[in-house]
């Protein structure tokens, strides 16, 4: 195994479970995460986005299951310093300024001073630097706390629904900052329950339903769908027996006055006109329609409830 393979996973978790009482709030998770890539879990309310965090963090203890930092290379303790997160509330003095607290982080941090105007730069608070804390808006003291996560450079930056209580305008700008690091080569886990944030920022997501992890994989695999058509024919009972001789077409629902077809494979509505034509069938309606990836999110978490 080389140095890259080492280098490449960040964290694993395996069978990660938390009970309180007769709650399971995190229910056998299993996932990777890999170096340079930004990912999302993202769930509901209640669906054990904290509790998660909170364990491979070392502040929650797990019922069961486990996980390992850096492939295991270093004891949690020590692999935590090349972790920066936040998951609570920003938290500093507040009649200090931003680069005061900077710098009394920076000397626990044990990291040079100069590390701050940078990260500061970063957050796009320089010019608010000599600042006291306390008249920073929410949204400046959330950006203040990133910079302070960031200021021993770690190698991952674990954020906890980062957007919470912002206005859409420091909404925006958290989430932009959020795509500067990442574009700077920090792998990045955030939680949120928002669809929209996890689709905007990450590459991959963790879907938790009740604890219980859904989907795992590429945000563009969960929002990457080949539609479906909707139809109707001069003769239904033969356009449906058409439809499901087309092997490209998954399945077929009836809703309302029209037909609805699934396709498992890209169909183009062209060569689904001509087949079906070839069928003899004469259509009265034919339209194709993509589903919001709010619509497959409900799907995907309807599936999981049957
Ligand atoms: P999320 O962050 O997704 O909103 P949490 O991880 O905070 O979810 O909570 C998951 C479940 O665990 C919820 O049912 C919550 O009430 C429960 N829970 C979380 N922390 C505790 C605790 N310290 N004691 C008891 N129950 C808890
Ligand atoms: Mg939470």
């Amino acid at each position: 195994m080389g140095v890259n393979t080492i280098m490449n996973n960040i964290l694993t978790v395996t069978q990660l479970t938390k009970k309180f009482g007769h709650i399971t709030a995190v229910d056998t998770l299993s996932f990777s995460i890999k170096k340079g890539n930004v990912y999302g879990i993202l769930g509901p309310n209640g669906s054990g986005k904290s509790t998660t965090l909170g364990m491979i963090l070392n502040v929650v203890n797990p019922t069961s299951g486990g996980f390992s930092w850096f492939d295991g290379t270093h004891n949690t303790h020590q692999a935590l310093k090349r972790v920066g997160a936040i998951i609570e509330r920003p938290n500093f003095y507040p009649y200090m300024t931003a680069a005061q607290n900077l710098r009394l982080v920076s000397r626990i941090k044990e990291v040079p001073k100069s590390k701050i105007d940078e990260k500061l730069a970063l957050v796009d608070l320089l010019a608010r630097k000599n600042d006291k804390f306390k008249t920073f808006s929410l949204g400046m003291k959330q950006r203040l706390a990133i910079a302070s996560a960031l200021l021993n450079d770690p190698e991952i930056l674990i954020l906890d629904e980062p957007t919470n209580g912002l206005d859409p305008q420091g909404i925006a700008k958290v989430r932009n900052i959020i795509k500067k690091i990442a574009a700077q080569g920090t792998t990045i886990l955030l939680a949120s329950h928002l669809l929209d944030e996890v689709e905007k920022v990450c590459s991959h997501v963790l879907v938790l339903q009740k604890g219980k992890q859904i989907y795992f994989g590429k945000v563009t695999a969960l929002t990457t769908d080949h539609g479906y058509f909707e139809l109707n024919a001069t003769n239904v009972d033969a356009l449906q027996k058409a439809l499901s001789s087309i092997t490209a077409i998954e399945h077929i629902e009836v809703d309302g006055d029209y037909i609805l077809a699934y396709p498992n494979t890209p169909l183009d509505i062209a060569e689904l006109s001509k087949s079906l034509a070839d069928n003899g069938i004469v259509l009265t309606h034919l339209a194709q329609k993509y589903k919001s990836l709010e619509d497959q999110f409900l799907t995907l978490t309807q599936n999981q409830q049957a």
